[in-house]
């Protein structure tokens, strides 16, 4: 992962890097607010460590920018001002973390580490497969741009082939993943479901996102066809 650091106090600012490191990510190292800041909206980073009080630009500033620019950029704050009130302003002004100096690295990492795996779970909320995009956490479907109402069992059902795109997927296979053990052999509950889903997921005159693989059970195109 790529870090970026910014933080005035050198020596500081050369430990963070260095155990960062050795967890095995990237780092950059700014040592003002305005490279600070230049950078974490120029660069790809996966995670920014901010130091409040700067020279150049202060912190607070650099965080209100990032959160304008870059909202889902995981901010921890670092800083020596323990007050109350400066924490708060921190929090607000959209930190997602806040370390207190003086800190222990080892403190730091697992700040590090929380915010890190944070991030790859929002990261995976999220499947697309061809023009479906489907919010796992908000449960929000959208095909072709439109917003696709679905009941939880369609919804599932949807996950469950969005999760293996493009491949043939028994219809034991979907009932198993969906329903669990929870079905009658032999039963059309699933036909009925890729019946429901395909009404709603086909635009008009549009071809058909899902195939019916005859024997077997179904298959979700990427490419819609
Ligand atoms: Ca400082």
């Amino acid at each position: 992962m790529q870090i970026l650091v910014i933080e005035d106090e050198r020596t500081l600012a050369g430990f963070i890097e260095q155990s960062l490191r050795s967890e095995g990510h990237a780092v950059t190292v700014a040592h003002d607010g305005e490279h600070g800041e230049a950078a974490a909206l120029g660069g790809e980073y996966a995670l920014v460590l901010l130091d409040l009080s700067l020279p150049g630009k202060d912190g607070l500033e650099v965080l209100e920018a990032i959160r304008a620019r870059r909202p889902a950029l995981p901010v921890i704050v670092l800083t020596a001002r323990a007050a109350v009130e400066q924490k708060v302003a921190g929090l607000d002004a959209g930190a997602n973390d806040y370390v207190t100096k003086p800190f222990s690295l080892e403190e730091l990492l697992a700040r590090v580490r929380a915010q890190l795996r944070g991030a790859e779970q929002r990261e995976s909320s999220a499947l697309e497969v061809g023009d479906i995009h489907m919010d796992l956490r908000t449960r929000r479907v959208r095909c072709n741009g439109r917003e696709v109402a679905l009941t939880a069992r369609e919804f599932e059902v949807l996950a469950y082939l969005m999760r293996h795109p493009d491949q043939v997927l028994s219809r034991e296979q979907i009932l198993n993943a969906v329903w669990g053990f929870d079905f009658e052999p032999g039963t059309k509950v699933l036909e009925v479901y890729i019946g429901y889903l395909r009404r709603k997921l086909r635009a008009p005159g549009g071809p058909d996102p899902i195939e019916t693989v005859r024997n077997v059970g179904y298959r979700l195109l990427v490419g819609h066809g």
